[in-house]
């Protein structure tokens, strides 16, 4: 190893951190061939994942496998470390590194990129963390579409009214793109499935929606999130507007409009909060917990530090005094950025700034159905699914996974789609274990 070699290490293996890897391979080709210039990359996680199909991954319309990009094969100049990163001491340009096995141990830098993106934002509500689960990562779809269907099959196999009620019940947390989106998809996945069992009717099917504010999707503007409302209330799903989930012990919900029922499902997707490692580290942070970043992307007040997505506070030039929402459309662009000023950085060249009007919005609400309000164009219904499919078949990353998930959607033009829970996968080794028990 070159030990005057520049290091540059990317916290988070997401969109920032794929994506400003994938920029530094190109500007610092050279720079790689030579030795001068080494990259890491450190994730818990050995793939990217595209969260944007993770609704389409529950409800079974792609494959859970085509939705991720192996990190390896994306980024070949990268060096890729699986594990966390636990802490940040910039200032002796050093972090630990937590491999998933085996002693923690420090690691030097000169460039730190941090991309560790977000996790769920919950509140203290009893019970709300024993029986919700969140919908942010490949597993977490996986698990709910397994446990959607599995409490079809225990429905239709019991003979008790409350059990069975419980079981169809299903609750979703929160109405921006992801509940909505992940209501949306598991709906039509559970319309579809019942016409396999015979006991259950779609009035036996119980979706409800809980929303603390008076809208759902601010993605698409007050109209279109008007019409999406009025959509899911005509495909029978409960939207209670202006409500709170107060408690959720055992499965209990109870609501702040006074209502109360049983639910074995409940998905919490009511906002993100920056990755923990931010309180690990002697970054500033922003007023709501986020690295405090400036308009070129550096963290501010320190040099060598950069900073984008979900995890960053990254001022709105296009809405003084706002900060960028966090989304894959400001993460892509700014990880563009971003590549382009540590480049810069290191070869002494003056930053860009990250500047981007948001476009807007699209969003699938299951099998030919959507919504979507891009450059104020408004599409509702077959047209907006039509262009949520091909905007993001365009962004998925790698011509390997566009293809794959053609493949998945063409198949489905073709043959209905899979709804068998595969719920065993989260315990192999029971059965194995009760033989060896004798
Ligand atoms: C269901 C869903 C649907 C969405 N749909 C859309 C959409 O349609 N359009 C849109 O614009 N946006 C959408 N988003 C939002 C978008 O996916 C995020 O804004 C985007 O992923 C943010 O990118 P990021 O790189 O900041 O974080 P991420 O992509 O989440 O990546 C962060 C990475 O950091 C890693 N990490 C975390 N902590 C550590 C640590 N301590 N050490 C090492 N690694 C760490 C994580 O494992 C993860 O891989 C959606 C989100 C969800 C959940």
């Amino acid at each position: 190893m070159n030990r005057t070699s520049k290091h540059i290490v990317i916290v988070g293996g997401g969109y920032v951190g794929m994506y400003t890897g994938l920029r530094l391979q190109r500007t610092l080709r050279r720079e790689l061939r030579n030795g001068s210039v080494r990259i890491t990359l450190i994730d818990p996680q050995s793939y990217m994942t595209y969260q944007p199909f993770l609704p389409e991954a529950a409800a079974g319309s792609i494959s859970p496998r085509h939705v991720v990009a192996p990190l390896r094969r994306v980024l070949p100049k990268v060096r890729i470390l699986n594990g966390k990163v636990a802490k940040v001491n910039h200032e002796q340009r050093q972090l630990t590194f937590e491999p998933s096995v085996g002693e923690p141990r420090e690691i030097g830098y000169d460039v730190v990129v941090m991309a560790a993106g977000s996790i769920s934002r919950t509140l203290p509500i009893p019970g709300l963390a024993d029986a919700a689960i969140g919908f942010k990562s490949v597993g977490e779809a996986i698990a709910l579409r397994n446990r959607v269907l599995a409490l079809l099959d225990r429905a239709e196999s019991t003979d008790d009214e409350e059990v069975r009620r419980r079981a169809l019940t299903f609750v979703v947390v929160g109405g921006g793109f992801a509940g909505i989106e992940a209501l949306a998809e598991l709906q039509d996945m559970t319309d579809d499935a019942i016409s396999y069992y015979p006991s259950i009717k779609k009035s036996d099917l119980r979706w409800v929606l809980i929303e603390a504010t008076d809208r759902i999707l601010p993605e698409v503007g007050p109209e279109m999130g008007t019409w999406t409302a009025e959509q899911l209330r005509e495909r029978g799903i409960e939207l209670k507007m202006s409500t709170r989930l107060n408690s959720v012990v055992g499965g209990l919900v109870e609501t702040s409009d006074g209502d109360s029922f049983e639910s074995a499902t409940v998905v919490w997707t009511a906002g993100v909060k920056a990755a923990p490692i931010v309180n690990s580290g002697d970054f500033p942070l922003d007023e709501r917990g986020r690295i405090k970043t400036t308009t070129k992307l550096t963290v501010s007040g320190v040099e060598g530090a950069f900073a984008a997505g979900d995890v960053a506070g990254v001022p709105d030039l296009t809405h003084p005094g706002e900060y960028c929402a966090p989304n894959a459309q400001h993460a892509v662009r700014q990880a563009k950025v971003l590549g382009d000023n540590v480049t810069a950085y290191l070869r002494g060249r003056p930053l860009k700034d990250y500047k981007h009007k948001y476009v807007g919005s699209v969003a699938g609400l299951g099998l030919h159905k959507g919504v979507a309000n891009v450059y104020g164009v408004k599409l509702r219904g077959w047209p907006a699914w039509f262009m949520h499919r091909t905007y993001h078949l365009s962004r998925v990353p790698t011509t390997n996974r566009k293809v794959r998930v053609m493949a998945d959607w063409t198949l489905s033009l073709f043959f209905r789609r899979e709804t068998v829970s595969l719920g065993e996968i989260e315990h192999p080794r029971d059965q194995f274990r009760a033989a060896a028990a004798g």
